[in-house]
């Protein structure tokens, strides 16, 4: 890494205004957060100009070339550093664009590092209103408002495609899913899929009902990138290891039968905590996690339409 910086004098620079972000207005921020000096980034690779890197918080896809590096989600802002860091170890171009899956604040947390280091934020239209609710009259009151820096300066509602480095990049938006603003991104030729906060891999998901989520829209983003995958896919999911269609498919039968043990609760006129107590999730929670109460709210409120 050193030799690498030791060449690129522009990146060192451009890693030393983020050095001085990071540890001025972030200190604040740091103390409230969870210490991260001791998060490592780990560089997955999977073509030799695409990878996965994993720190703490969503998983970042990263594409590189000539044209420069392509990051999709960025972590914590007091991380920044050193996943520019794990950038440079494998290019030597700056961060060009940076693609955000979706707001929440452990895949769009190094947005206002990344700008400030020369990158364009992109992301569906709610992700520019959620990170952003001061704009909006029906979201007064909502926490969570970023930077102006940090907000997306691109939106698009149904998909976008990019053209870098020689690859075709596509990013579709699934409705209301993990949340009412995820992108789903593609790269057909490396028949690779980053899914963001709709896949957790090994895990119940988080489906974030205040964020205008739903678990149809979870099983219709398996289902799509199940659709457009064969045994070679790789699948970068927003928390867990890099995966396998198989892998995304026992998930998605899993959701699939979770929904169907709630609806028929529900339908049988269940409220939503007796769905709960009908612990339709038992034998599941060994393979699936223990945490499947949250989940099965989520599944309850996304089949009534989110009241009680
Ligand atoms: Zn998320």
């Amino acid at each position: 890494m050193r030799i690498l910086l030791a060449g690129a004098v522009g990146r060192l620079a451009g890693l030393a205004a983020v050095a001085a972000v990071v540890s001025g207005v972030g200190r604040g921020a740091l103390s409230a957060q969870q210490d991260m000096s001791d998060v490592e980034i780990t560089t997955i690779p999977i073509e030799s100009d695409l990878f996965m890197l994993m720190g703490r918080g969503g998983n970042i896809g990263l594409s590189v070339g000539e044209d420069g590096a392509f990051l999709i989600d960025d972590q914590f802002a007091p991380l920044t550093e050193k996943i520019l860091a794990a950038v440079a170890e494998v290019t030597d171009q700056p961060v060009r664009w940076v693609l955000n899956t979706h707001w929440h604040g452990d895949h769009t947390g190094g947005n206002e590092n990344l700008v400030n280091a020369g990158g364009l934020i992109v992301a569906h239209r709610m992700v520019y209103r959620l990170l952003n609710p001061a704009e909006f009259a029906d979201l007064v009151g909502r926490s969570g408002q970023a930077p102006r820096a940090a907000l997306p300066v691109v939106t698009f509602d149904e998909g976008v495609q990019f053209h870098w480095n020689g690859r075709h990049i596509d990013v579709t938006h699934i409705g209301r899913a993990h949340t009412d603003g995820d992108a789903i991104v593609h790269f057909p030729r490396a028949n690779v899929f980053h899914m963001g906060d709709t896949f957790f891999h090994g895990r119940y998901p988080f489906v974030d009902m205040d964020s205008g989520g739903g678990v149809d829209g979870v099983i219709a983003a398996a289902n799509f990138v199940l659709e457009r995958s064969n045994e070679g896919t790789r699948i970068i999911p927003g928390h867990g290891d890099l995966a396998s269609p198989e892998h995304l498919r026992q998930y998605r039968d899993m959701l699939e039968t979770v929904r169907m043990r709630v609806a028929s609760l529900v339908a049988n006129g269940r409220t939503e905590d007796q769905v709960v107590a009908a612990a339709p999730t038992a034998d599941l929670d060994e393979t699936w996690g223990a945490n499947s109460e949250r989940f099965v709210r989520a599944v309850y409120q996304s089949l009534s339409g989110g009241m009680e």
